[in-house]
């Protein structure tokens, strides 16, 4: 997902200008709004309730059945925005059960379950559906259902952050439909096993449309069915595992052009679809496919879906990871909507949302987190992709520049890891925080090769798998060599920033670290009176060094995300 960005000038001047036009709007608006950004806040003091534990934990109803493909089919009537359509879920019984739970948010809902020629009973709890089987099922077993279902999805308000559908026009007054649904879920539009740790191995997506328009959704398309009644079943076909937010229907009146790279792991086939009126301006820009691919191969290994395909897809929100079919809504500017989150200049030299979304290949679709509160799996290490691609094309220094601007949006008022088994993520700061805990950790280090075989491996080891936060940080000391349990606490756990306290007193340097969770010994170096360089191991307690001369002052090394203060020492 794209980060939140507070100032999108863009989006609030146009919001501004239809505030005007109508009073109920801007009271409804203000509503929204003051709810999304007081969301962290109210997030975090809001009691959690029975249909937050439904959601986002692993429940009974859930653990006994592996899922193994779905076939979803929806048809879209635009006009009255409600869909119609039928999930068969191909399953595998794990442990003998006979009540299986369906997600499937209000307003739409389940109209009728089939199972072996018969209708199952079922009974609905808020956006949960229990579906009985008529006895339990036998372990080992190979079953399947299909899900009947029917309404009007919710409508995204502000997209992709809350999620729904967006029923949308292009400038030529066609319509311009689309989906997003992380953190809220794609039951907010199909129903699913709506948790991240279980995906399908494949998946078949069937979108019905008028004969005008042209569905894109995940994976390569396989045949467009012509109907009788003259509207267009368009069928993609994902043929690896893919997490449930990742899947997308985008409907426009599409113009599409192909084009491959020659990647790691062969030839890799880029799909573009795009507006008409775009279609210029967006054959020059979507070059930066190529560039994007190239660099996110070299940090991260080979892109994990050759045998989908890769595609950029235009749609009337910012952007977002589907996997395999990267949405896209920067509006054709360099950097977030024309802005540089970083404020260096760096961010000005490639667009955000190609770059961003399409390190979600990797971290997100690829290595996904089982449960929200681990988002920083995707959100930490796609950022700090940014950075890559820039050290990639502008040399490190540029990178190191562009990871230290991005402190500025550093907030430290809740930690990065949220709350387990609830569907609750954690503080925005996975976004920059995090990026600037992955470059400090690869200052310490200190050996580049080194590093770049972590990230690989990491991308290797759990190719398509869903993981914890403790698998990540298992891998990363493991294979770097360090001790890391008290680093990922500091700065995945906590709130506070270590800080290097010193002294200097002629020739002696006394220092220490505050501001730490128990253990944090992370070494750094220093450098004196711009000249000497060394490297020192802080801890709880003051250590001193002798310098040769009398001492002026230190700096830190900016790479590593601390702060200095000079003290009077207590004794
Ligand atoms: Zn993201």
């Amino acid at each position: 997902m794209a980060l939140f960005h507070s100032q999108q000038t863009h989006s609030f001047q146009s919001l501004y200008l239809s505030m005007k036009k109508n009073l109920y709007y801007l009271i409804l608006y203000s509503i929204v709004f003051a709810f999304i950004i007081n969301m962290p806040l109210i997030g975090y003091a809001q009691p959690f309730t029975h249909q937050d534990t439904l959601r986002g934990s692993i429940t009974p109803e859930r653990e006994w059945w592996d899922l193994h493909y779905y076939d979803l089919a929806i048809d879209v009537d635009i006009p009255n925005k409600s869909i119609t359509g039928t999930n068969t879920i191909y399953f595998t019984v794990l442990k003998s059960a006979q009540v299986m739970q369906i997600d499937l948010q209000e307003p739409l809902a389940i109209t009728q379950v089939d199972y072996k020629n018969h209708h199952l009973t079922y009974t609905r709890e808020g956006n949960v559906y229990h579906i009985k089987f008529p006895n339990a099922l036998t372990t080992g077993a190979h079953d399947h259902i299909v899900v009947h279902y029917a309404g009007n999805p919710v409508v995204a308000v502000h997209p992709p952050w809350d999620g729904g559908l967006t029923w949308s026009k292009d400038t030529n007054g066609n319509p311009f439909v689309a989906t997003s649904c992380q953190g809220i879920g794609s039951s907010i539009w199909w129903p699913c096993k709506d948790h991240m740790y279980d995906e399908p191995d494949s998946m078949l997506i069937r979108i019905t449309t008028p004969a005008s328009l042209t569905d894109v959704s995940n994976g390569r398309l396989r045949q467009i069915d012509y109907l009788s009644n003259g509207r267009k079943t368009f069928q993609w076909f994902v043929s690896n595992p893919i997490n449930n937010y990742g899947v997308n229907m985008n409907i426009a009146r599409y113009v599409h052009w192909v084009d491959t790279v020659h990647g790691e792991k062969g030839v890799l086939d880029l799909d573009f679809y795009v507006l008409p009126d775009n279609y210029e301006k967006a054959r020059e820009h979507f070059k930066d496919a190529h560039r994007t691919i190239k660099a996110l191969e070299y940090w991260f290994g080979p892109y994990p879906f050759y045998e989908d395909g890769f595609k950029l897809v235009e749609v009337p929100y910012l952007g977002m990871e589907h996997q395999s079919s990267v949405t896209y809504g920067n509006q054709y500017q360099m950097g977030y909507l024309g802005r540089d989150l970083s404020g260096t200049g760096w961010g000005l030299k490639w667009d955000y949302i190609i770059i961003h979304e399409s390190a979600h290949e990797w971290w997100a679709n690829n290595v996904t987190y089982k449960d929200i509160a681990d988002m920083w799996i995707h959100e930490s290490f796609a950022t700090y992709g940014e950075a890559l691609f820039v050290e990639y094309y502008y040399g490190p220094q540029a990178a190191i520049e562009y990871i230290v601007g991005y402190r500025e949006d550093i907030g430290n008022k809740k930690p990065i890891i949220g709350t387990y088994n609830v569907n609750q993520e954690g503080s925005g700061d996975m976004y920059p925080k995090g990026a600037n805990l992955l470059h400090t950790l690869r200052t310490w280090v200190n050996d580049d090769a080194k590093w770049r075989s972590v990230l690989r491996g990491m991308q290797k080891d759990f190719y398509h798998q869903t993981v914890t936060t403790q698998q990540v940080e298992e891998y990363m000391a493991q294979h770097t060599g360090l001790e890391l349990k008290a680093f990922f606490n500091q700065y995945l756990r906590d709130i506070r920033i270590p800080v290097l306290e010193y002294q200097i007193k002629d020739k002696k340097l006394s220092y220490r670290y505050t501001n730490i969770v128990d253990g944090f010994t992370m070494p750094v170096h220093i450098t004196i009176d711009n000249a000497e360089k060394v490297k020192i191991t802080p801890t709880v307690k003051w250590q001193e060094i002798t310098h040769t001369s009398n001492i002026r002052m230190i700096s830190v090394d900016p790479s590593v995300y601390i702060e200095k203060n000079m003290v009077e020492k207590k004794k």
